[in-house]
């Protein structure tokens, strides 16, 4: 094969079926972020693939970079399969919600190590973390944890502790998305409401290790408080849905 190959980690975000027996694959690579590529034979009984290359997955594998727009995987290994993730619908949607962040806020073929980390760490905690139902997974704390964590680290770490708007001390009373943080009552015409413990359970969700998400004191307010904050974010900032979060 004419190009070159590659080793690098990687985790499944998504994956298509193409034709009868291949399936297109959404990386997410420790060495190049984002990539495309394409598992052939993977839907046959005796892939040497076998059910390595589920989403959630975390592999180690071989890519090959040809002259198209997907790569080829060429070998995989398990690093860590998250089945006790996957086989659990309440972690499952949790996992996809954490899953379709990645894939809008990281969609390009570049390497971003701490974002990489962010995703293996929140997938290992998402194994052993305490299933909600019958509440939504996208008022999970580490759902909310995660995706704020993730836009923290594209650069956009909500500011808090005084109105962005007019500088003043507070107390603050909502979100503005336009100025990208908490208002006071006087600047608080286009904001979302936030409750003084709306806005304690983000500012915790944001700053206590990714392990803590579920010590943060979090009422059924207060998280939708989180997600309103995040999806205003998504709508403002990035123009985008997630799916996984109106479900
Ligand atoms: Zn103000």
């Amino acid at each position: 094969m004419a190009g070159r190959s590659y080793k690098t980690e990687a985790i499944v975000l998504r994956s298509f079926r193409l034709g009868e027996a291949d399936r297109v694959l959404h990386l997410y690579t420790l060495d190049r972020g984002r990539v495309g590529a394409v598992a052939k034979g993977i839907r046959r009984t005796k892939s040497r693939f076998g059910a390595r290359l589920e989403p959630l997955s975390h592999v180690q594998t071989i890519l090959h970079q040809g002259r198209g727009e997907l790569q080829t995987v060429t070998a995989v290994d398990l690093v860590r399969s998250h089945r006790a993730a996957r086989e659990d619908p309440y972690r499952l949607g949790v996992g996809l919600v954490g899953l379709e962040a990645m894939l809008r806020l990281y969609s390009e073929q570049e390497a971003n190590e701490r974002a990489f980390s962010a995703l293996a760490r929140f997938l290992d905690l998402l194994d052993d973390s305490p299933t909600r139902a019958p509440a939504r997974p996208s008022l999970d704390p580490l759902a909310l944890a995660f995706q704020l964590k993730l836009l923290w680290l594209s650069g956009y770490l909500p500011h808090l502790g005084s109105c962005t708007e007019c500088g003043s001390e507070g107390p603050v009373v909502g979100y503005s998305p336009r100025s990208g943080g908490a208002v006071c009552r006087t600047c608080a015409a286009d904001a979302l409401t936030l409750s003084p413990a709306g806005i304690t359970a983000i500012d915790g969700l944001l700053r206590r290790p990714l392990a803590e998400a579920g010590a943060v004191p979090l009422s059924e307010r207060s998280a939708r408080e989180a997600l309103s904050v995040i999806t205003a974010w998504y709508e403002f900032h990035g123009g985008f849905r997630l799916r996984t979060l109106s479900a």
